[in-house]
């Protein structure tokens, strides 16, 4: 069997060093394993998604050194693969519409679950076989939602091992659809990943989160067996957040823009990546030969001021 993994950027900014490193690791075990390598665009976020960023994040990854067997691929080109997975979904009575406001559910939600943003969405809208249908004015916004078991959800990650999560308890039935229409992340890329023949997943730990809501999907299309996940730890600022804007301008732009060359740049991500005797400047192939998940730290890399000096510092 061919196995495929995916480079899967958002263009919903630029991609900055927290980036770069997971997607260099994804690159390097691709090389290392010999799996097919699809860049696939994620541009179903609006609005989010900013002009320009898919040619730029196309752009940053070649300045890396990493290359693709397939794409750039993007999502809204043709959005019918996602409609015929809502279709069979619905088909199989598994989804409703939901007009409710992230207000609405935060004062029904009883204590905080899921995670700092998520809020666990408590069934406002959920049909009942007791009670009428819940009236809808056509013109009235509706997300649509999935109706999720209330019982745990098992999946095994390469790096942290067996998980389960009863998602119900989680996050509740979530969001398939948004209310302008769009397929949600956890539906487009489940609906992907199933359809390009994704059977590795590798991306940053914030969506270790998301991975069980996602088997679920995919128990609930019918779509097999999910894909092998490597969830790699995040690379944060000094404060102990996600590496972000608010930690000064890590773009890899702006470093290109200065004359830092990539291999200092894949020579930082090599050091916050647990590969030995990492000098002054290292190819992405140097890379993908040096690294192995076996040293790399499961505790997340920590950027500090001194790192963005030593790569702006002139060689
Ligand atoms: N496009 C997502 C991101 O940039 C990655 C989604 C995934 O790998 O499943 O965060």
């Amino acid at each position: 069997m061919t196995r495929r993994t995916r480079l899967a950027p958002s263009p919903t900014g630029a991609l900055h060093l927290g980036n770069a490193r997971t997607f260099l690791i994804n690159w390097a075990l691709a090389k290392q394993q010999g799996w097919e390598l699809l860049l696939r665009i994620e541009d179903l976020d609006t609005p989010r998604t900013k002009p320009g960023a898919t040619e730029q994040a196309v752009e940053d990854l070649r300045w890396l050194g990493l290359t693709w067997d397939t794409g750039p691929v993007t999502q809204r080109i043709d959005l019918s693969p996602y409609e015929a997975a809502l279709d069979r979904l619905d088909a199989r009575g598994l989804t409703y519409r939901c007009p409710a406001t992230r207000q609405e559910i935060a004062a029904a939600a009883s204590a905080p679950h899921g995670d700092e943003h998520e809020l666990r969405y408590p069934g406002l809208y959920r049909p009942s076989t007791d009670s009428p249908p819940f009236p809808f004015d056509n013109d009235e916004p509706t997300a649509v939602r999935v109706i999720v078991p209330d019982e745990p959800i098992t999946f095994t990650d390469e790096l942290h091992g067996p998980r389960s999560v009863n998602v119900q308890q989680h996050v509740g039935d979530f969001v398939i659809a948004s209310k302008v229409g769009l397929p949600a992340y956890q539906l487009a890329v489940v609906v992907d990943d199933a359809r390009q023949g994704v059977t590795d997943v590798v991306r940053g730990d914030d969506l270790l989160a998301s991975t069980a809501r996602q088997a679920l999907l995919y128990r609930l299309l019918s779509l097999g067996p999910p894909p092998r996940y490597f969830h790699v730890p995040l690379v944060l600022g000094p404060d102990g957040r996600r590496l972000a804007k608010r930690h000064g301008d890590t773009r890899l732009s702006s470093y290109r823009g200065k004359g830092v060359p990539a291999e200092r740049v894949i020579a930082l991500l090599a050091r916050w990546s647990g590969v030995p005797d990492t000098g002054e400047a290292m190819s992405a192939e140097t890379f993908a030969q040096r690294f192995t998940l076996d040293t790399l730290p499961l505790e997340p890399a920590v950027m500090t001021e001194g790192d963005d000096a030593w790569l702006r510092d002139p060689v």
